[in-house]
């Protein structure tokens, strides 16, 4: 990747000449089946610019429980749309039915008004788990049907794609936009993109701009996730095995409950059995061993794998965890 970012075609992506920007939006957008696709920095603004082009403020968003857009973004959707979430389903994933229920009744000046639907897919506070493609495709009809918009945030949706053998276009077909990460399963330095209609895209262009994500050179960041579509797109498989091993392992220890039902991807979540342990103290002894986890607050915790865990690695961190927590269980 270092080596792409030196061969970069480097421009001013503020006049729309940055190659290797250009390159990147034109082949994601080719991708995901979309007209046009824009450069952002992050995941979050891409989230934030949807936001505002698909909703009025006052309105109201319908997302899964625990989404990204509710728990990750500092409440940025309030912030810079205006807007307030409505959480529906479980553990990421909702149906056609959900979706209807949880629709305000139109025509009634004291509701907020619903205009959006978001799909996290896959979903990060559940663990990676991927929205099933038949779901998926029951919810964008039905919300069509009620003519709300939809967006797609596949900030993981890579791994969806390689979790189902399903194509990324398939995956985004029917939403009005859609966002996919290159910081995230593909190890990019960073960057995501926006993509959808390209009256859609031309407008964003300008909210880019409000929050301050319009940039230079961009070509340093797009490079390597050129590269990393290239090279680091197939390999995903290989971390959901791995994530698979480590929740496995970890399941048999008997200190952890793990749905391994949820273990779809390259994410593993799970909680203590004793709920006494205090999860920040686990943190820290693992974090001197050299594992590093997250705490998803209460008793819970994220493992997650990626392109620089090998195989040996995950075996060490399971045999790490087991003991720390047995050695914590022990003192209690
Ligand atoms: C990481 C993530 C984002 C945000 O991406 P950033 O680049 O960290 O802002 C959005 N949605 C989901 C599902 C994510 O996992």
């Amino acid at each position: 990747m270092l080596k792409a970012m030196m061969q970069a075609k480097i421009g001013d992506d503020q006049y729309f000449d940055d190659g290797a920007t250009n390159e990147l939006q034109q082949h994601v957008a080719h991708l995901l089946g979309m007209e046009s696709a824009l450069w952002v920095p992050s995941g979050t603004m891409a989230n934030q610019i949807a936001l505002r082009l698909l909703t009025r403020p006052g309105e109201e968003v319908i997302t899964s429980r625990e989404s990204h857009a509710v728990w990750h973004e500092a409440g940025a959707g309030a912030a810079n749309a205006g807007v307030q979430f409505r959480e529906i389903g479980n553990r990421g994933v909702f149906t056609a039915r959900d979706l209807e229920d949880g629709i305000k009744p139109k025509g009634n000046s004291i509701f907020p008004r619903t205009s959006l639907v978001q799909i996290e897919n896959t979903h990060n506070r559940s663990g990676g788990i991927v929205f099933p493609v038949k779901l998926m495709r029951d919810v964008v009809a039905s919300a069509q049907k009620h003519g709300l918009k939809t967006y797609l945030d596949g900030a993981r949706l890579w791994n969806a794609s390689i979790a189902t053998g399903v194509d990324v276009a398939e995956l985004a077909m029917g939403f009005d936009l859609a966002m996919v990460s290159f910081s995230k399963g593909l190890g990019a330095p960073g960057g995501s993109m926006l993509a959808g209609r390209a009256d859609l895209i031309a407008q964003a262009i300008r909210h880019r701009r409000i929050l301050g994500g319009a940039m230079r050179q961009t070509g340093f960041y797009a490079a390597p996730a050129l590269f990393a579509l290239e090279h680091n797109l197939s390999r995903l498989v290989e971390d959901h095995h791995k994530a698979r091993r480590l929740a496995e392992i970890l399941a048999g220890s008997g200190l952890l409950d793990i749905d391994m039902n949820s273990v779809q991807t390259n994410i593993v979540v799970a909680q203590l059995r004793r709920p006494d342990i205090d999860v920040s103290e686990l943190k820290e002894n693992l974090k001197r061993q050299g594992v590093l986890i997250n705490s998803l607050g209460g008793s819970s915790i994220r493992l997650l794998t990626h392109i620089d865990i090998s195989e040996e690695d995950v075996t060490r961190a399971a045999g790490i965890i087991g003991d720390v927590l047995a050695s914590l269980s022990r003192r209690k």
